[in-house]
């Protein structure tokens, strides 16, 4: 780490002055023709009057479009990703160097369109050095914890990107709010309502974007849901259930430290219930009933809960049951039952490998299709649209308040759960999608 003031990683080239191109291109020609391949070649070297015209422009449109190569009856290809320059997409800091972020965000973000990464954050420099090289980030691009406000002076991160322990999520947000930089921070949003308000505020107080990330609500599949359910597309939907467990093995780690992690499997894996069924239905909940549960004697277990099950009312008539559990095989699902038809994700929350099957019968007998949504990346998918947002400036689709409004909710059920799943009322909130902003970019 060093305390030089910070310049931005890419040493973008500045466009040569019009003169010196057409120069270059006047002798590359030259050179052509000097070296013997104007005669192969001599219906392509341009005129010097060619080379002046001809020239690509630097500041214009940069999409391109490809002829088609199959028939129309074909499936069509996604054609190529068209990136924005390197130099126009929005640099991210990311800290925290542990499992999701370097088998996950970091490879996503190659993949963005709109997106860079300009800056790393860890407690590890031997680690971040060696990632350092791999993503070809400079060292004064290279911050510890301790120099983590530095930040402020490197103008090339725009976003702050919060991949720690859960409890260290509202200081870094606070602390990167004062650097005066956008945030994206891991779910859950921290580790209750009172931290959630707080770093509303410090975001709100510089004008600086939150963003929760929140990726179930970026991925094609759960979108084609949440539009089946509300077009009512097999009429009403009566009841949801869900489930998303994992058999957690090292008791030491600070998933299952109370401190460190606020709760058990409820803020790490049952949110992922929580969240997608409030973007399926775009209703809030209204009342919560709830139970919590530890394997007596199970040490993983000391601090945080196992199994958390609720069941959530909402104000369309729809019952959501939902189960999280840290001592079950992998499991993450849900089945949509509607009056005329069902929906299984199955799995529904896995990073890659979503599958998505429908039931019904219109004419008399049962249709099982599974309808073929092209794949995304959802850490690009989301990394992209808080790019988009800084960009124009709009507000994320899953900002800080969203984060807040499942912290409400996840209180309530930790209230049930105490009270021996006595039913827990919840503030009745009549706008749909209420906490939410603008919608990602379908591209
Ligand atoms: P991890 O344990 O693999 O990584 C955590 C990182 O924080 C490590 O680099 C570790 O060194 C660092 N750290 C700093 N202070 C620490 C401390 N006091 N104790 C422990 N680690 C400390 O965790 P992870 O799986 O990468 O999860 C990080 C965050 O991302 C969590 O908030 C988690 O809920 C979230 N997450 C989200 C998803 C998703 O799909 N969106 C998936 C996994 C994790």
């Amino acid at each position: 780490m060093n305390d030089l003031p910070q310049t931005p990683e890419e040493n973008t080239p500045s466009p040569a002055p019009a003169a010196s191109r057409r120069q270059f291109i006047q002798q590359a020609g030259r050179g052509l023709v000097a070296a013997g391949v104007a005669g192969t070649l001599g219906a392509i070297v341009p005129s010097d009057a060619e080379a002046q015209v001809t020239l690509p422009s630097q500041t214009g449109p940069t999409d391109v479009t490809l002829p088609p190569l199959y028939a129309s009856t074909e499936a069509k290809g996604s054609g190529p990703p068209n990136p924005q320059p390197r130099d126009q997409r929005v640099g991210y800091a990311v800290v925290g160097l542990g499992h999701l972020t370097l088998e996950e965000i970091l490879p996503a973000i190659e993949q963005c369109k709109k997106a860079k990464l300009v800056a790393l954050v860890s407690g590890s420099p031997d680690k971040m050095q060696k990632i350092a090289r791999q993503y070809s980030i400079s060292p004064q691009n290279c911050y510890s914890y301790a120099d983590y406000d530095k930040l402020k002076d490197n103008a090339a991160v725009e976003i702050i990107y919060i991949v720690l322990p859960n409890s260290m999520h509202h200081e870094y947000v606070l602390r990167g709010a004062r650097a005066g930089k956008h945030i994206l921070c891991e779910k859950p949003m921290a580790t209750s309502v009172k931290e959630c308000e707080e770093m509303i505020a410090a975001c709100n107080k510089v004008g600086k974007k939150l963003m929760i990330a929140y990726r179930i609500q970026y991925e094609p599949k759960n979108w084609a849901v949440q539009r089946m359910v509300r077009d009512k597309t097999y009429g009403k939907v009566k009841l949801i259930d869900m489930g998303n467990t994992q058999n957690v093995g090292d008791p030491t780690q600070w998933r299952l430290k109370k401190a460190l992690a606020g709760g058990g499997s409820l803020p790490d894996i049952g949110l992922y219930c929580l969240n997608t069924v409030r973007f399926l239905l775009g209703e809030e909940p209204t009342e919560v009933i709830a139970t919590t549960y530890s394997t007596p004697g199970d040490e993983r277990f000391r601090e945080v809960e196992e199994m958390a099950s609720f069941q959530l009312q909402f104000p369309s008539g729809c019952l959501v049951k939902a189960v999280s559990s840290y001592g079950t095989y992998n499991t993450k699902r849900y089945r949509v039952y509607a009056e005329a038809g069902a929906i299984d994700m199955d799995p529904a929350f896995p990073y890659h490998g979503i599958q998505m099957q429908t039931f019904h019968a219109p004419d008399g007998t049962e249709h099982k299709e599974q309808p073929q949504i092209t794949e995304k990346n959802q850490f690009a998918a989301e990394m992209d649209h808080m790019a988009e947002c800084v960009r124009q400036n709009k507000t994320p689709y899953t900002p800080g308040e969203e984060g807040l409004q499942d912290h409400r909710i996840m209180e309530a059920i930790y209230q049930s759960a105490r009270q021996g799943g006595k039913p827990v009322k919840l503030p009745a909130v009549a706008k749909l999608d209420a906490f939410r902003g603008s919608p990602p970019t379908q591209s």
